[in-house]
């Protein structure tokens, strides 16, 4: 990989978190992790009449969810600090008052209390971008004499940025695409000040999937979304990385510090990047699937006892298990509410099963094979174990033989009796865990519900 690299990341708090800040954030950390450089985090709040505390607070805290961690911030301080812009304007007046001293820039007679850069008009400017090369720019159509410090006395974008990016030694700016047009002056202005420009990478667009670039306040852009919905950091993570970025293999489904691992700038891509929420579900299917259980749990059972106080009544070794049995259906951890529902809620109204277990209920078979299996159970001794993948299969056997049933025929009656439903875990595993007696309640509410 590259030298080292020292990068920042610098969002304006001027509104909600959304995908396409994280995305910067993390390619910018994954460049810094993977040279074993240095991440910073700036806050770009020149902008007084946009700037929004909360939304600077909520940045940090989703930096700190995602695991994105910085070396030098405004929280953790560093060589650089202060790391907010509004703090630092006695660097800004100073860089101004040498640009004005030497010719560059000026202060409008109309206007006394603004300086502006003075930029050419003829002839084009050429700046390098790591990814889609030369890019070039005729100085006629880029904006004329912009402004540098703006009439509330604060600078505009462009001057901090260049101001702070020298000052904090940044290598490397990787931003988003839209800030393409902004580079030609930023390289305008290190010339003036005699500074050498950093490497620029810019970031492909982040489209939808009609290629439309998305909306700043959309909720399906919004990072707080996922968040809320039960997205995993690392699922977010990884999908993110490779939207804009290609690993050069076919494996897909990386942790963070892999993606470290195999970071490169070499393949950024260039070509917008559509999207696709459907993949990023996917995505947190494959890092729920590989989660550690003790982590499994942690991010589950609040979800678990918030929507079901009664699960207070069990000991986390049952809760355990029963997170185990429906880990497979979870494509997102908000999933394991519903997926956990039978275990609490026993179906006993029409609405509370689904159409397919109302169906098997009612179907002929379902009073012999719930008397049957209530006959099982009650053979069984309270304290002993129940067998219960024997019992099942017994009782499979026994009708087949006797009847010609099918599987489905025996299973689906039990299965609608004690969950409601006809697909879940292995049977085995709901009677197990919900015991005899439960079961036994259960199959008795089912019986009198069908009129047995
Ligand atoms: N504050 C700018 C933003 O909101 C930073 C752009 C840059 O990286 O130069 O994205």
């Amino acid at each position: 990989m590259a030298d080292t690299a020292t990068v920042r990341f610098a969002p304006s708090p001027t509104g909600p978190p959304h995908l396409g800040n994280v995305r910067t954030a993390l390619f910018n950390w994954l460049l810094a992790r993977a040279t074993g450089g240095r991440f910073i985090l700036r806050i770009d709040d020149t902008d007084r009449k946009r700037y929004d505390a909360e939304s600077e607070r909520q940045m940090l805290d989703l930096l700190r969810w995602l695991g994105l961690d910085w070396d030098e911030g405004p929280d953790v301080g560093g060589p650089h600090a202060p790391y907010r812009q509004s703090e630092r304007l006695e660097l800004y007046h100073q860089a101004v008052e040498r640009l004005v001293a030497d010719g560059r820039a000026y202060r409008p007679a109309e206007e006394p209390e603004i300086v502006r850069l003075r930029t050419p008009r003829r002839g084009t400017l050429t700046f390098h971008d790591l990814i889609r090369g030369d890019v070039t720019f005729r100085y006629d159509r880029l904006p004329e004499d912009i402004v540098l410090i703006k009439s509330d006395g604060f600078p505009t974008y462009h001057l901090a940025t260049v101001v702070d990016d020298h000052a904090m030694g940044i290598t490397h700016v990787l931003r988003g695409e839209e800030w393409i047009p902004s580079t030609p002056l930023h390289i305008l202005m290190f010339e003036a000040l005699g500074w050498p420009p950093p490497l620029f990478v810019h970031l492909p667009l982040v489209t939808d999937r009609s290629g439309q670039k998305l909306k700043k306040r959309d909720p399906a852009f919004l990072a707080s979304t996922y968040r809320q919905g039960g997205y995993l950091p690392e699922a977010l993570i990884n999908y993110l990385a490779l939207l804009g970025w290609h690993p050069g293999t076919e494996e897909e489904v990386f942790t963070p510090p892999e993606l470290v691992e195999r970071f490169s700038l070499e393949r950024i891509s260039k070509s917008p990047s559509a999207f696709d929420g459907e993949r990023l579900r996917w995505f947190n299917r494959q890092h729920i699937a590989r989660l550690a259980e003790e982590r499994l749990l942690q991010e589950t059972l609040p979800l678990i006892r918030a929507a079901y106080p009664q699960a207070g009544q069990y000991d986390r070794a049952w809760l355990a298990r029963l997170v185990r049995l429906v880990r497979d259906e979870l494509s997102t951890l908000n999933d394991v509410v519903p997926a956990v529902r039978f275990a609490f809620v026993p179906a006993e109204r029409p609405d509370q099963f689904t159409p397919e277990a109302w169906e098997a209920l009612h179907s002929e078979q379902a009073s012999p094979v719930l008397r049957a299996f209530r006959e099982a159970l009650l053979t069984v001794r309270p304290a002993e174990p129940l067998h219960s993948a024997e019992m099942l299969r017994d009782l499979r056997k026994r009708f087949r033989e006797a009847e010609g049933w099918g599987g489905r025929t025996v299973m689906f009656p039990i299965r609608a009796a004690l969950t409601g439903s006809v697909t879940g875990p292995h049977l085995s595993d709901i009677v197990d865990l919900l015991g005899r007696e439960e079961c036994l309640r259960r199959v008795e509410r089912a019986l009198a519900i069908i009129g047995q």
